[in-house]
């Protein structure tokens, strides 16, 4: 039987690459170079639209132990990535063009894979399907996906706020509560007048990314804390910052809303932001108990498909609706290079599982990848957003271990998980 893999990026192309390596017939759907996306610029499998760094190779950051889990496991796209590595620190950065040249050469060489340069418009729920349409999936299929999800499943763009670790967090300048009501699931940072001006004049001479133009759109929709900072000194006083709801004589408040079951990350709320990066790191230190914040995940605005994962996958990354169905890549709700080539990864692993009729794969959570998976699969926020691979996703056991070891332990215990699953692929 063959199985079908729709989108030739990232995910696409390793999940294929697995798939024909264990020898079973795969059909790749690509709809470039005929019909593009907005950010593509080839027609080559597996190209990287942005950065062409893939992120830290030392286990000391998440995304270094990911990639060691991926390649550990047979990550057909990070070894290529090796191969076309550029000087870059301890960057696994790339020649972008050798990197996607060297995937559509072992794709289109690869004689277990036929490839199909259409643009797919609807899911048939017959035989063994990847869906990896990615970030930018064409709008006909994503009218479908719609209707076949539903309305609230599907989402078209991020509007990221940065999400911190509690445990790094000042909490003697903060306080617990919900606006008009008890609650622990949020902590409040009171800014004095003097504290919010400071944040203020930060904020509005910060520097921002350059939007692309099909990111642009959606500003009105959902708009960034700098820009609405940018349309008064007091604008921000009446949103997201609003001190309603609360006793004290506070000039403004910064609410952090707890992000995962286990409460060690917090998400700052409406800070949806298009700030650079180590802008972000600065400017939002300024807010009190923020001052030595440890960013797990940095802000930002983009036209994205993803759908809500708690509600459409499993941990195998099988669709609810039908188990021949799979989900790999940025459409699963992860966010990344890394993430995508990963999920690529075990989405292809299980496939090739059901068509050999035997028992699929759940990560453990003892690993960074079955951490991001349970993530996205256990996300019951009405309005998820998409996540990379960081440590605040680890089980809360860890949080037990003190930090200056913590992380050694779960590298630690991800390798006895990866070396035990290896004996099962
Ligand atoms: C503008 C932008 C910049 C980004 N920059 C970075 C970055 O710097 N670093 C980072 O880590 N992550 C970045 N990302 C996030 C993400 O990691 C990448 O988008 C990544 O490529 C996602 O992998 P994927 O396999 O899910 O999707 P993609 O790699 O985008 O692959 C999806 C493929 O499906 C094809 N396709 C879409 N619809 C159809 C259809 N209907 N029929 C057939 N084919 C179809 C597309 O042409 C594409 O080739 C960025 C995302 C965007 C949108």
């Amino acid at each position: 039987m063959k199985v079908n893999v729709i989108g030739g990026g990232l995910s696409g192309s390793e999940a294929a690459l697995q798939l024909a390596n264990r020898g079973f017939d795969v059909v790749l759907f690509e709809m470039r170079p005929g019909k593009s996306t907005e950010a593509h610029k080839t027609g080559n499998f597996a190209e990287l639209v942005c950065s062409n760094s893939l992120g830290s190779v030392s286990t000391d950051d998440a995304r270094g132990l990911l990639k060691e889990e991926s390649i550990s496991l047979g990550s057909v796209l990070l070894d290529i990535a090796m191969d076309c590595r550029v000087p870059a620190g301890k960057a696994l950065a790339v020649d972008r063009i050798k990197f996607s040249s060297a995937i559509s050469k072992l794709v289109l060489s690869n004689p277990h894979i036929t490839v199909a340069r259409e643009e797919v418009k609807s899911l048939g729920l017959e035989g063994v399907t990847i869906l990896a349409t990615g970030p930018l999936t064409s709008e006909t299929l994503l009218n479908s996906l719609f209707k076949m999800f539903g309305e609230d499943n599907l989402f078209f763009y991020d509007a990221i706020s940065p999400i911190v670790s509690k445990e790094s967090l000042d909490l003697s300048k903060t306080f617990y509560g919900a606006r008009y009501s008890q609650s622990d699931d949020y902590i409040n940072a009171p800014m004095s007048r003097e504290q919010y001006s400071l944040f203020y004049e930060g904020l509005i001479n910060a520097e921002r990314h350059v939007p692309h133009d099909f990111d642009r759109k959606f500003f009105e929709s959902c708009l960034p804390i700098e820009e609405i900072a940018s349309r008064g000194f007091d604008a921000m006083r009446y949103g997201p910052l609003t001190p309603k709801g609360f006793n004290g004589n506070h000039f403004a408040i910064v609410q952090l809303r707890r992000e995962n079951k286990e409460g060690t990350l917090y998400e700052l709320v409406g800070f949806q932001t298009s700030l650079t990066y180590e802008e972000q790191k600065k400017i939002f230190r300024l807010i009190p108990g923020l001052q030595n914040a440890e960013f797990m995940r940095l802000g930002s605005i983009h036209k994205n498909a993803f759908l809500k994962s708690s509600k459409i996958i499993a941990k195998t990354l099988q669709t609810k609706i039908a188990k021949n169905l799979f989900i790999a890549g940025q459409l699963s709700g992860v966010e990344g290079y890394v993430e995508s080539i990963a999920t690529g990864l075990l989405a292809g692993v299980n496939a090739s599982k059901i068509l050999s009729g035997r028992a699929l794969i759940e990560l453990s959570e003892n690993t960074m990848l079955g951490s991001l998976i349970r993530f996205i699969v256990d996300n019951e926020l009405s309005n998820p957003q998409p996540m990379r691979a960081n440590f605040g996703l680890m089980s809360k056991v860890f949080f037990d271990i003190p930090k200056a070891v913590r992380k050694e332990a779960f590298v630690k215990k991800s390798r006895e998980a990866i070396s035990k699953l290896k004996e099962a692929l």
